[in-house]
């Protein structure tokens, strides 16, 4: 959706409406919300999040909790007028949502319907594995509102899908994408990972090649990360796997870049290429550093000033959404908790220096870069001010550009993003 308030980025290839200082204070008023759902039917070799294989028994208590979690967000994060919040996006992140049935879906979405205020057109994402698709549902998931679908594609070479543990073949990515065509999605992206043991030039250029024939609106390309107390770790450890050094990695992402630009594909962060309209608004909520909500096992908010997850064990967290539950009704002065979660672990309140350089090592992800308008009216302080010699340095090295009003990774800066990004945190 534009705003002609909008200010448009100044580079050209990628010329996309931005917030501006004034709609940026809006959206500081509204929420993106994530729901985790961490069922998986095998777990991947490569894989740390926070999911599980073999508990799909526990599906209809897990997603009773989590309706019941996000009822009790909603009521916790009601404005002062006592409205609810809007709500912009959701993403049904795991795991394997696909695993749920459309019905269970459904009902999450009427839950976060009753609770919060959500947009008529708002940005709805289910992430599929195409090897756990009942292309059946798909229109039951449409109709209940889903109106883009993610897909965990990762390769087109049957022996890289097997060696990372993935349970679908190059086959089935096709058959996924064509039914959710049929199904009516006119927003689906694919994920890929490269750098992968093994992986010629050659296989990458033709997964990508197989991916662009297919036309999707999005793709992800994410460089293979050893994981710690992953198998994939252990065997890197033991020898018997050897990672891709830098060098291939690193033509592996530049062969990318250079051949989805020529499909008409536009780079809008450092992993992430779309169709011109089809940039991933909930992922934008987390790169412009604005509140999420993140619901369900292992969830990760940032929300009022703080940063919260949740308890990660799929029945723990059952239990402690219970208990919270259970102890709101009976004290008669309602909870002390103030947080939209009913399941939190862990809790960190975010300086305003902290999350300045936050807000600038994410935005600096983006190709269009950190607005300085936006920044200094957020802040009430000036972009290279806030950061001091620490910027300068960088703007010396040529790994970051100021134009128009904008400041941005240059082409070398985004080769070695970490290293800018570590630059940007406060000391200490
Ligand atoms: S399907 Fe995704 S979440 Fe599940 S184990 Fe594989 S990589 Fe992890």
């Amino acid at each position: 959706m534009t705003h002609p308030a909008s200010v448009i980025t100044p580079h050209s290839a990628e010329a996309r409406l931005a917030p501006d200082a004034r709609e940026t204070r809006a959206l500081l008023e509204t929420v993106a919300l994530y729901l985790h759902i961490p069922f998986c039917h095998a777990k991947c070799h490569y894989c740390d999040f926070n999911s599980y294989a073999g508990m799909l028994g526990l599906r209809e208590e897990y997603v009773a909790a989590l309706r019941d979690e996000i009822l009790l967000a909603g009521r916790r994060a009601r404005l002062a007028n006592g409205k609810p919040r809007r709500c912009r996006t959701v993403f049904f992140g795991g795991g394997t949502p696909s695993l749920l049935t459309a019905g269970q879906i459904a009902e999450l979405l009427a839950a976060i319907r009753d609770a919060f205020a959500l947009d008529p057109d708002a940005e709805v994402t289910m992430e599929a594995n195409p090897g756990a698709l009942e292309y059946s549902q798909l229109d039951t998931v449409r109709a209940a509102g889903v109106n883009r679908l993610s897909m965990g594609a990762q390769s087109f070479d049957s022996a890289l899908l097997r060696w990372m543990g993935r349970i679908h073949s190059p086959d089935e990515i096709e058959t996924a994408f064509h039914a959710a065509r049929a199904a009516g999605f006119t927003n689906v992206s694919l994920d890929f990972i490269f750098a992968l043991p093994g992986q010629t030039q050659a296989v990458w250029l033709d997964t990508l090649e197989r991916a662009i024939a297919l036309g999707p609106d999005h793709l992800s390309l994410y460089n293979l990360i050893v994981e710690e107390g992953t198998p994939l770790f252990t065997w890197v450890q033991r020898g018997s796997v050897r990672e891709v050094d830098e060098d291939t990695a690193a033509d592996m992402y530049e062969a990318a870049q250079e051949r989805l630009a020529r499909a008409g594909y536009l780079q809008y962060e450092i992993s992430n290429w779309a169709r011109p309209g089809h940039a991933c608004a909930h992922n934008l909520t987390y790169w412009r550093n604005l509140p999420w909500i993140g619901l369900g096992a292992g969830g990760a908010s940032f929300y009022a000033g703080q940063r919260f997850t949740e308890t990660r064990p799929i029945r723990a967290y059952i239990a402690r959404v219970r208990d919270t539950l259970a102890s709101e009704k009976i004290s008669l002065e309602g909870s002390e908790e103030t947080l939209p979660a009913a399941a939190i672990a862990s809790r960190e309140t975010i300086s305003r220096e902290l999350e300045m350089a936050e807000t600038a090592m994410l935005g600096l992800r983006l190709n269009e870069g950190v607005n300085l308008d936006v920044f200094a009216a957020r802040y009430g302080m000036d972009f290279w001010e806030a950061f001091g010699e620490r910027l300068a340095e960088l703007r010396a090295l040529e790994l970051i550009e100021e134009a128009a009003g904008w400041v941005r990774l240059t082409p070398h800066g985004r080769m070695v993003g970490n290293e800018v990004f570590a630059r940007l945190l406060p000391d200490g």
